[in-house]
């Protein structure tokens, strides 16, 4: 069987990731959605299995230390990190994968798979992307400012993806990303 595609889908905090790839997964009922293990704490509506594997620090770290991740890093504070089982079933199973990784993952993840798929989700301005973080209203006034910084920083990596999207309209950025996606798959056959 054709082994899937891997599509790492990076970009800073706010820019609207989630609600880009429940779009996508809508749309491409073949694409199936790998979801990370974290430390962090769940927000408001987040549901366990579904939106992340809620792990606490020593499990995460058991997990490590066991391999059972294929990349992991920390993120403001939290460990996020990549099932290895649950690539590697998708992929042998010929089934393409999104992963919404942030750049430290992703660099692994380009060190380890090179062939995947790398999109930069971008917004359209700076302070759109400051709006969209207070809009979503789950952190805190400190969390949201350190988040900022490191949406700064991580905007420097943009030139390091195949692919950059800028998503300004949720729709015309999923476009974009099916496109990207669909020609992969025609170069793969
Ligand atoms: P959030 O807390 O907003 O859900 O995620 C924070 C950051 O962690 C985002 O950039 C997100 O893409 C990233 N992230 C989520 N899951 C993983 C993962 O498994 N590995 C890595 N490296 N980053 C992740």
């Amino acid at each position: 069987m054709k082994r899937g595609q891997l599509i790492v889908i990076s970009g800073p905090s706010g820019v609207g990731k989630d609600t880009l790839i429940r779009r996508l997964l809508e749309l491409d009922r073949s694409l199936v959605y790998s979801v990370s293990g974290t430390t962090r704490q769940p927000r408001p509506g987040e549901k366990p299995d579904q939106n992340y594997t809620f792990l606490t620090r020593g499990q995460f770290e058991d997990l490590v230390a066991k391999g059972a991740f294929l990349e992991h890093a920390t993120y403001n504070g939290n460990l996020y990190g990549t099932f290895r089982d649950r690539v590697e079933r998708a992929l042998t199973g010929g089934r393409d994968l999104v992963l919404k990784i942030d750049v430290q993952g992703a660099e692994q993840v380009r060190g380890l798979l090179p062939d995947a798929i790398f999109i930069f989700v971008v917004a359209p301005s700076e302070q759109e992307l400051e709006r969209r973080q207070v809009e979503r209203g789950s952190e805190s006034d400190q969390e949201l400012a350190s988040r900022r910084q490191i949406a700064h920083r991580e905007m420097t990596y943009a030139a390091e993806y195949q692919h950059v999207v800028t998503n300004d309209d949720v729709e015309t950025a999923v476009k974009e990303i099916l496109e990207i996606i669909q020609r992969a798959r025609e170069r793969q056959t």
